[in-house]
């Protein structure tokens, strides 16, 4: 199943872009992450204090939490202009210079996926984040003459799914350092009652349970599931979204009551079917089931640790008996299912 097609995935999809309306826009709009907040308040008055642009931050976690939306919050709070890019579209160094050089005095640069920036780009971008500078190369050969431009203050904002495949002294560069978590079930019936209020949608306190209840900690998942289910009420419920009508939505939908879809169960039952309950490398898994081991890692693997159905080891993923539990499959009494030797 392609990235796209998959309703629980916290990774971006083209139908998301309605959710851009419904972006916090100050920090007293989001919701959850109060660690984050507070900390991101604190940076930002004094940074105002002292007229001049925030520290470098960095925002770390699973897709769909708000790293991006953070971004452009901090934007507002400071009332500066924010730039948008991503690791994967800065190919060259000499990409990463044309936006440097058009930044402006307090300019946000964020970078989405900043540990996919290449090797000669991330060599650019220390110097600019640590001492405001451009080295660059004019000519080739022995005529080749290093300038340095002076570049305007300003500030980068990171966002990575991948912490551990962020460079050390890029990741050092970053003065402010967050990691979004999962939001709580409270949070996400608040996000979800948000955007139903904005959007204009009825929907019944029982409503808001269960979507919550499948969103896996995840906002963009909340909001996705809110639209599609909204589709369903109109069609076969007069519009108002119920805690009955959130379950039938759902359930066609092959959600199930923890949020979790074919592919999160496909892995459960690969673990547990075919490899003993593990311990089993994530690409082993990967290829028995089809699926790209960057999903799994970014998509499936965070949620199912935090429900406690997956463990990390180091010679692989292991299930756990809540796994076996919640796929409706006996433990052997070992704790191992070895499938037969032949
Ligand atoms: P990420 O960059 O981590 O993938 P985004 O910032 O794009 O995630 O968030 C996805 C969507 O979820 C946003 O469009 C926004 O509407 C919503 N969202 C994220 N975090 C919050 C929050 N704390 N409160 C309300 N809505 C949120």
């Amino acid at each position: 199943m392609s990235e796209d097609e998959r309703l629980i995935s916290g990774s971006r999809r083209r139908d998301d872009r309605e959710n851009i309306a419904l972006r916090p826009r100050l920090l007293r709009d989001i919701v959850g992450q109060d660690s984050v907040r507070e900390n991101l308040q604190i940076l930002i008055d004094a940074a105002k204090n002292r007229s001049e642009p925030i520290d470098h931050v960095l925002f770390y976690g699973p897709p769909g939490l708000g790293k991006t939306s953070f971004a452009h919050v901090i934007s507002h709070e400071m009332g500066v202009n924010i730039r948008v890019t991503a690791g994967p579209s800065i190919e060259r160094a000499g990409d990463l210079a044309a936006i440097l050089t058009h930044l402006k005095q307090n300019d946000i640069l964020f970078i989405d996926e900043v540990h996919r920036l290449g090797r000669a780009v991330e060599e650019v971008l220390y110097p600019a984040m640590e001492d405001f500078v451009l080295d660059i190369v004019i000519g080739k050969g022995p005529a080749a003459k290093n300038v340095r431009l002076n570049l305007p203050r300003f500030t980068v904002i990171g966002a990575t799914t991948r912490l551990a495949l962020l460079a050390a002294p890029l990741r050092d560069r970053f003065g402010a350092q967050f990691r979004l978590d999962f939001y709580d079930i409270q949070a996400m019936q608040h996000i979800i009652n948000r955007a139903a209020a904005m959007l204009k949608i009825e929907i019944e306190p029982e409503g808001t349970v269960e979507i919550a209840r499948r969103s896996r900690g995840t906002p963009r998942v909340a909001l996705r599931l809110l639209r599609r289910v909204r589709d369903y009420a109109q069609v076969r419920a007069q519009g108002i979204i119920t805690g009955r009508v959130s379950e039938e939505a759902l359930a066609l939908l092959n959600i199930d009551h923890l949020g979790l879809d074919d592919v999160d169960r496909r892995i459960l039952s690969t673990i547990i079917e075919k490899y003993g309950g593990g311990p089993v490398g994530l690409e082993t898994i990967a290829a028995a089931i089809s699926e790209d081991s960057s999903t799994i890692m970014d998509v499936c693997e965070p949620y199912l640790l935090q429900l406690g159905f997956l463990a990390r080891t180091p010679r692989g993923r292991t299930a756990t008996p809540l796994a076996y539990q919640h796929m409706g499959i006996a433990m052997k009494q070992d704790g191992s299912n070895q499938p037969p030797l032949f």
